[in-house]
């Protein structure tokens, strides 16, 4: 819907002169005859972006970033063409929002960076060196761990520890996200059923999973395959979406939701409260679980109007039947108010950060030994 909008917006730019066609998924391309209006033309293209756009009685701002290659001074062939533009418009997006960039010999450089970190992401993929994190979920009504959230870590020897929020997007963009996202499922799938049956629990292991590779086609029975082959029940998994999937949401995306809940696994909504929260995508995404974003946590101090917002919160997941987990609890007083107004699930520094295999394993057995640790 989104989408439809925007190239709405975009055809109706001087349309007499060019020709504007949907590239990829978010990508597009516009062929302009006459040179000496690039700078106009982009600047016009970005002007299209002030205006908010309305989906689903939602409103809200999206940025655009513009890359020009100029035949023949850039490349001879289409391909070329392209491919440079393509390049531009990295550099356009490495400085965040609605900016335009021509392309420039020395840009390849930059490229070669992309593609080192594309090289090197799918090295380590392939080689076994993504490592995941587990960080607890903790029950309010019975302070105990109830589950735990599997976060990636990469660690490169040259470019050293690379934050998820940064190559996330990246691998999203580059095309390596659902090998990811089928690598995270087995490997927390397996390391949880592990935990379980060594230590007679019944842990809930969550994944996250990109927009993008929950919407391939084929998703539900790749699933099917991780649990037939890890053994995992699928009472004790969960997947969790971001509100940001709901943007550009299609019956289909409905449709592997509800399949997936058919074979037992929990939907959770991560970041709720951030994106675009609109009581109507609630009313037709059919999850399980509300996260509250941390966003939203952090403003629990008497001096913020936070303590509305998360009561609202609270009780509107509640009325909807689904259940609540407070993220980034770092604080007593936060958890306070937050098991005041009936949230039941929290997780955070206060608890714990996000631990290896080995810590997590001792977590689990001091409080399986030592029950008083929560
Ligand atoms: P997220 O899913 O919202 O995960 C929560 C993030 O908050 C994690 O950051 C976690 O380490 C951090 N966090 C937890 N407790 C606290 C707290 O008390 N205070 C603060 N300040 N932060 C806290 P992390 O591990 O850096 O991950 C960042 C994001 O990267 C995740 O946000 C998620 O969107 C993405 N991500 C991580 N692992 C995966 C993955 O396997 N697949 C996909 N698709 N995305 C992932
Ligand atoms: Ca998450
Ligand atoms: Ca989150």
């Amino acid at each position: 819907m989104f989408l439809v909008e925007m190239s709405n917006r975009l055809r109706n730019i001087d349309h007499t002169s060019n020709s504007f066609y949907r590239h990829n998924s978010d990508e597009f391309v516009m062929i302009l005859n006459d040179v000496n209006r690039i700078d106009e033309m982009a600047k016009e293209i970005i002007g299209v972006f002030n205006d908010s756009f309305i989906v689903d009685t939602y409103e809200f701002y999206a940025s655009i970033s513009i890359g020009i290659s100029v035949f023949p001074d850039h490349a001879n062939s289409v391909e070329e063409l392209l491919k440079n533009a393509d390049i531009a418009m990295y550099a356009a997006k490495s400085t965040r929002g609605n900016q335009y960039r021509l392309y420039r010999d020395n840009m390849d450089e930059a490229n070669d960076k992309w593609l080192l970190l594309e090289t090197k992401l799918h090295q380590a993929l392939k080689q076994d060196r993504l490592e995941l994190h587990y960080q607890p979920k903790i029950d309010l009504t019975t302070d105990s761990v109830i589950g735990m959230e599997a976060l990636l870590r990469w660690y490169d020897p040259e470019l050293g520890h690379i934050p998820p929020d940064r190559f996330i997007p990246f691998a999203e963009d580059c095309g390596l996200i659902n090998d990811i996202g089928v690598w995270v499922l087995r490997k927390a799938s397996a390391q949880a059923r592990h935990w379980n049956e060594s230590h007679d629990l019944s842990l809930r292991v969550a994944v996250n999973i990109s927009p993008i590779h929950i919407s391939t086609g084929g998703f539900v029975d790749m699933v099917r395959g991780v649990i037939a082959e890890t053994g995992i029940d699928p009472n004790l998994l969960e997947i969790e979406i971001t509100e940001m999937s709901m943007l550009d949401y299609t019956e289909d995306l409905i449709d592997t939701i509800k399949q997936l809940r058919e074979l037992g696994i929990t939907i959770s909504l991560d970041d709720f409260g951030t994106g675009y929260s609109s009581l109507n995508y609630l009313k037709k995404f059919p999850v399980d679980v509300l996260k509250i974003d941390r966003a939203f946590v952090r403003d629990i101090v008497p001096e913020k109007s936070g303590i509305a917002m998360i009561s609202a919160m609270i009780s509107l997941a509640h009325a909807l039947n689904l259940q609540v987990v407070a993220e980034g609890v770092e604080e007593e007083a936060e958890l306070n108010v937050l098991r005041e107004h009936g949230c039941e699930y929290v997780q955070g520094y206060y608890f714990s950060k996000p631990l290896s295999v080995e810590d997590f394993t001792n977590l689990i057995v001091n409080t399986v030994t030592n029950k008083s640790s929560y």
